[in-house]
């Protein structure tokens, strides 16, 4: 397939639209019966949403032309670009060429050059060409196929004189995945994908999201652009700023990397003694961060937590995790003296000793830390008991590490 020959397609729209508005479609009576998870409108959703547009449905519908044709018709009217998967087989039930040509009111008819590409693949495999193969040759005049070296079905990508976009792609998730970012996205890029966006997340500890919310101000999460937003996940309070590129309310044009920074200077500004990490770093990132600037190593033992810090900070080169009993001689009384114990018995540089104890509802667990240079020692109580309980008591014992590892370190 060469690019040439579909040039047509390509340059005939009299608008090049940029690409702003997306819809996901979703072919295949596999999927609305549930036999089949949907896992390819995730995949594209998240690719575009990266790429800067606002995808405003994913919609899953059956191998039937009426309802494929008036989804696609549908989607259409509302955004740019719609993306489907599905329905490009050989068999009488892989309707979404027919449909295409139906929303677009043209007619299909074999491609010679695909119609070659596809014999040539059975002839590689020295077995007879089954004719029911022939309508993925299918191509009408508004359609560029989109090769596909992991499958015999062919993409569409298919322009309208507005400039709207279908970009039919298998459902297969090895033939959609390669097709999507080698042949789809070049293209999209091409004509103007997405606007200019930023984002930013702040992960928060040691206060609760409400409390955050109150302190962001109303004035504040209430913006549309820049957006700012608070999500309570187990782990952690997060913060998520982001912008959209454009004129501001006065007409100034700002950068979408402008906005975003304006913000986050507020939210540092009013809650940065709560930050540990930015993105979607993990709790035993931003411990092995730390541990990894000074050359350190990490000896846990823990008991009361069932286990739960060593699960928080996983398996990890910089993390011995000990048995408490064996590495804390018996006489050791207090937990300062169980790290150091600790410390010595792994022979690294940072020594943790965690201990909780369940006691009415409520899980109080003290976390000792020894390092080179200092000794903390703190007192932390959920207000859950059982399995949740000691999975926060756990993460109350990775924020205090975290903050012991600092350079502004606790008051001992
Ligand atoms: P098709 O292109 O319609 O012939 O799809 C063939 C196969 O691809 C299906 O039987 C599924 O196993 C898989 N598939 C189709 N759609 C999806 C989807 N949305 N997510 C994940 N797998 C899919
Ligand atoms: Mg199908």
């Amino acid at each position: 397939m060469s690019q040439g020959r579909y040039a047509e397609a390509m340059v005939s729209p009299s608008t090049n639209r940029r690409i702003l508005t997306a819809e996901i479609l979703s072919i295949g009576s596999e999927l609305t019966v549930g036999d089949t998870r949907d896992t390819n409108a995730g995949e594209l959703a998240r690719a575009l949403t990266t790429a800067g547009v606002a995808v405003g449905r994913l919609s899953a519908v059956p191998d039937r032309l009426e309802v494929v044709r008036d989804a696609l018709a549908h989607a259409l009217d509302r955004v740019d670009l719609v993306v489907s998967t599905g329905g490009l087989g050989p068999t009488p039930d892989d309707l979404t060429r027919e449909s295409i040509a139906a929303v677009w009111g043209e007619i299909p008819a074999v491609d010679p050059e695909l119609e070659r590409w596809l014999r040539g693949r059975w002839q590689r495999m020295a077995q007879p060409f089954p004719e029911i193969n022939l309508k993925q040759a299918w191509r009408i005049p508004s359609c560029e196929p989109l090769p596909n070296p992991n499958g015999s079905a062919p993409g569409w990508f298919v322009r309208r004189s507005d400039g709207r976009l279908a970009v039919a792609l298998p459902g297969p998730p090895r033939e959609m995945r390669p097709m999507w970012a080698d042949e789809a996205l070049p293209r999209l890029r091409a004509i103007g994908l997405g606007a200019d966006t930023a984002v930013r997340t702040f992960r928060l500890t040691g206060i609760g999201e409400s409390q955050v919310a109150e302190i962001l101000g109303e004035e504040l999460l209430r913006e549309p652009n820049p957006e700012v937003a608070t999500y309570a996940r187990v782990e952690a309070v997060d913060i998520r700023i982001s912008a959209i590129g454009g004129p501001d309310s006065n007409g100034v044009g700002r950068t979408a990397e402008d906005l975003v920074e304006a913000a986050s200077a507020l939210v540092v500004e009013r809650l940065g003694a709560f930050v540990w990490a930015e993105g979607d770093t993990t709790w035993s990132q931003a411990i092995g961060a730390r541990l990894d600037a000074r050359g350190w190593r990490l000896a846990v033992a823990e008991s009361g937590t069932g286990g739960q810090l060593g699960a928080v900070l996983g398996d990890v080169s910089w993390l011995s995790l000990l048995e408490s009993r064996a590495a804390v001689p018996a006489g050791v009384g207090s937990i300062e003296d169980a790290a150091h114990a600790i410390r010595a018995a792994a022979g690294a540089e940072v020594g943790v000793a965690v201990r909780a104890r369940e006691r009415a509802g409520q899980i109080a667990v003290t976390i000792a830390v020894e390092t080179p240079d200092r000794r903390h020692r703190e007192t932390r109580t959920t207000f859950t008991a059982g399995p949740l309980g000691r999975s926060r008591a756990a993460l109350a014992a990775a924020a205090v590490l975290f903050a012991a590892l600092g350079d502004d370190p606790p008051q001992l």
